[in-house]
């Protein structure tokens, strides 16, 4: 008989032949600043718990408040039995917290882009999309059945001429991107891009998953960055990153969220979120509106660490975020740069082809607002030592 499931056996290999095998590693610990990863006690640069929310002690605590009084589960989709009066107080909260019309959370950040996209635009439709976009925004893109123009990363110029080209040959028109770019924490010019918009009749919308919390004012996301308070008509959200928790938002006009009670379709199809995630995500909200301190923090954390990993002679790239790639070239390199950090005590991932272009293989630094300068210094230490180990910097 044969075996219908072998060409997975050929599959695997090939990953593990090109280095590309993706090895899960185990943590034994909460998140934080230090991990215990596969019994080993290790400084995480690898998490987006930008924050340090993800086990604080008060969000832990209205978790823990919240199920004594409501349970855990949902019990269903939010359009049947499973909307709680937490799931509309977090829905307003945000709303407000984001200084927006309306808002709705999803599961998940993937399952808000894979709802919205096609919600709003389907056959016949087209969508512009920034050739870096999130995995989650391209399925939702496809899923959508519209017509899917790439412009070049970050390229304003690029996509006034693709909507001059395209854009007459199709009814609606989406132009979607990431605020911030997760490999190189580089920022969209939502500004620039929302004045081309304007000229063609396009939607707006900006997936925010790694500014919410971290951008703008008291981590207001990158709207408020720019100050495009009522124009970007959609923003994404993770409550999965700054938030500590897991959950996505949808923010923004409140037609376009009406639309999606209706046609989101993980909202119609797919349970709510946890209880537990729905009380955690309103205190982190609560916390985020109380003070600036943790955002103060996470970027003074920023600056500290990525000036001196420059004065030591590191090339960090474009970024102007707490996203701090170590550029290495070869993924060779930069696999065994993240080991030898491993060995020193130091968990930060290497990034390689597919994920980045051949040849801009890099370590990726993620800051956090719960790293102290003693955690920074030992880190720096070890980026300083493995570097010249490897004859990276001098
Ligand atoms: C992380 C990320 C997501 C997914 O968010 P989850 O809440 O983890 O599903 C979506 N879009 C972008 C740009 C991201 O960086």
């Amino acid at each position: 008989m044969s075996d219908k499931l072998s060409w997975i056996d050929d599959e695997l290999q090939k990953l593990h032949d090109s280095g590309l095998y993706n090895h899960i590693r185990t943590l034994g610990s909460p998140q934080g600043a230090w991990l215990v990863v596969d019994g080993k006690k290790v400084l995480n640069f690898c998490s987006n718990n930008y924050l340090g929310l993800a086990n604080h002690p008060r969000i832990v605590a209205a978790a823990r408040k919240a199920m004594e009084t409501y349970g855990v589960g949902p019990g269903a989709v939010r359009t049947i039995a499973g909307t709680m009066d937490l799931h509309v107080k977090l829905d307003k909260r945000l709303a407000d917290f984001k200084g927006v019309e309306a808002a709705i959370t999803f599961q998940s950040g993937f399952t808000a882009n894979l709802g919205t996209i096609p919600a709003l635009v389907g056959k016949g439709d087209v969508i512009f999309s920034d050739e870096l976009n999130h995995a989650s925004i391209i399925d939702g893109c496809r899923l959508s059945g519209a017509k899917i123009i790439r412009y070049a990363h970050c390229d304003a110029e690029d996509l006034e001429a693709q909507l001059k080209e395209h854009r007459d040959q199709y009814e609606r028109a989406l132009v979607v991107t990431d605020g911030v770019f997760s490999m190189d924490g580089d920022v969209a010019p939502l500004d620039v891009i929302y004045n081309v918009t304007q000229n063609y009749d396009a939607i707006l919308m900006v997936d925010d998953a790694h500014g919410e919390g971290v951008l703008g004012r008291g981590g207001r996301g990158i709207v408020d960055h720019f100050d495009l308070h009522g124009k970007v008509d959609v923003e994404v959200g993770t409550l999965s990153k700054a938030f500590g928790v897991v959950g996505g938002v949808v923010a923004g006009n409140a037609r376009v969220v009406e639309w999606l009670h209706q046609r989101g379709r993980p909202f119609l199809f797919s349970s709510a979120m946890t209880v537990p995630d729905v009380a955690a995500c309103l205190e982190a909200v609560d916390m985020l509106e109380e003070s600036t301190e943790l955002v103060d923090r996470l970027w003074e954390n920023t600056r500290y660490f990525k000036g001196e990993m420059k004065n030591l002679g590191f090339d960090t790239g474009q970024s102007v975020t707490p996203i701090t790639p170590v550029m290495l070239g070869e993924a060779k390199l930069a696999q065994e740069f993240s080991k030898a950090l491993y060995e020193a005590g130091v968990f930060a991932m290497a990034i390689g082809y597919p994920t980045v272009p051949r040849g801009k293989a890099r370590i990726r630094v993620m800051i956090s607002a719960a790293h102290s300068r003693e955690d920074l210094d030992q880190g720096l230490e070890a980026f300083a030592s493995v570097g010249r180990a490897l004859g990276v910097i001098a």
